[in-house]
């Protein structure tokens, strides 16, 4: 993801993303990440004032199309708000933020009409088959 974007993820939720971790996914899912990370950061105030462990993110990234938000000391009302977002993340072009679906290549992404045509295309190019 764009570093301006991430820099963007990192002030709105500094709890959140506290530590320094890469987030490895394309921009077309910032939104759906600053929702959820918002959502989440909301969580680990909640735990900081309640003198708890406070949740943390240690990876994001693409997995088999799909968006994965790892975490550790999660409270038990952030397991649904993640599941949630990689759900959602299965219907947003990865690239555009475009209405996706999962689509099938030598790589599962989440793409919309247009993105998945260059996608295609880009692999004719590369193996030369039609
Ligand atoms: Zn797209």
């Amino acid at each position: 993801m764009n570093y301006k974007l991430v820099e963007i993820l990192r002030a709105e939720c500094p709890l959140f993303f506290r530590k320094p971790i890469s987030i490895e996914c394309l921009d077309g899912w910032f939104w759906l990440l600053l929702d959820t990370c918002r959502r989440l950061e909301a969580l680990c105030a909640n735990q900081l004032t309640a003198g708890k462990s406070v949740m943390v993110a240690v990876q994001v990234k693409q997995k088999y199309g799909a968006l994965c938000i790892y975490v550790d000391d999660a409270p038990d009302a952030a397991h649904g708000v993640i599941a949630d977002a990689e759900d959602a993340s299965e219907t947003v072009c990865e690239i555009c933020a475009g209405n996706g679906s999962l689509r099938d290549g030598t790589w599962l992404w989440t793409l919309c009409d247009t993105h998945y045509r260059e996608y295609r295309d880009s692999l004719k190019g590369d193996r030369g088959d039609a």
